[in-house]
């Protein structure tokens, strides 16, 4: 039997199973990855609201760290909600030492206004987290809120780029789905590179709940595989927009994409 290239998700439970580690087992499983997952909180969560959050101590967080780390060969990792200023203290040393590539999606807040990493730790995710990322994945409301810029048109992109790389990651994705235009550039910039964009078509519809989960999972995924960075996030977005094309209504918000699809 071929063995399958490990995925680690380091992220928040959804139980409504659309976004956070649930979305994310999904998408590595669907592309062909095994999935591990160290739950850094759960959340009471479904289509249309947070309605109670529950983390684990941030050394049980760490526990769970390090004993996958300690038995199973990890091919890449992505990290997703991680909460507090002590789960981001007590991860980042395990996370320094790392041997595989790691995809940081800087989630802050849900689509329904939760928030998903609380004020106070903003700062240790820029200090402690982003320097470990091979690829940090933010949104534009994301970009904002870590650079602190306002982001109107392309050169702003460009200037949060260069201050989210002068934060440490390797590189910076900067993702369009929040601009109202109707083609998304999502950016792609590299320390000491040209900034690459990657296009998609905007997909019409209200099943975007866990878009961020899904899309930083599929990348890792890819580069767990031996990907090239490029080539992983087009699959990525290919794997996300089919998703959407086929995601459905599965509460009162808005559903998730469909894995199946
Ligand atoms: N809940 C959890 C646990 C998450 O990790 C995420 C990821 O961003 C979300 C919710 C966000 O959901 P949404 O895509 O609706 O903003």
């Amino acid at each position: 039997m071929e063995k399958l290239p490990c995925i680690l998700t380091i992220a928040g439970s959804d139980s409504g199973g659309g976004a956070g580690i649930q979305a994310d087992i999904k998408a590595i499983s669907m592309l062909g990855g095994y999935a591990a997952s160290v739950i850094t909180a759960l959340t009471a969560q479904n289509t249309a609201a947070v309605t109670g959050i529950h983390a684990p101590s941030p050394k049980f967080v760490a526990l769970q760290l390090r004993t996958v780390i300690e038995d199973i060969r990890v091919d890449a990792a992505k990290t997703g909600m991680l909460f507090s200023e002590p789960i981001i203290k007590a991860i980042a040393p395990i996370l320094s030492r790392k041997t595989f590539p790691l995809v940081v999606d800087p989630v802050c807040v849900a689509t329904s206004g939760s928030r998903l990493l609380k004020e106070d730790a903003v700062e240790a995710m820029k200090q402690l987290i982003f320097p470990h990322a091979d690829l940090l994945t933010p949104n534009l409301p994301e970009a904002e809120l870590f650079t602190g810029l306002r982001i109107n048109d392309r050169e702003d992109v460009f200037k949060a780029a260069d201050l989210l790389l002068d934060m440490g990651p390797d590189a910076v994705l900067i993702k369009g789905g929040h601009s109202d235009s109707l083609a998304i550039t999502d950016w792609y910039v590299a320390k000491g590179a040209e900034p690459i964009p990657f296009m998609q078509r905007r997909v019409d519809t209200s099943a975007t709940h866990g878009t961020g989960c899904t899309l930083s999972s599929a990348i890792a995924t890819g580069l767990g595989q031996g990907m090239e960075v490029g080539a992983a996030i087009k699959r990525a977005q290919a794997y996300l927009n089919l998703g959407l094309r086929a995601g459905y209504p599965l509460g009162e918000g808005g559903g998730p994409p469909n894995h199946l699809a």
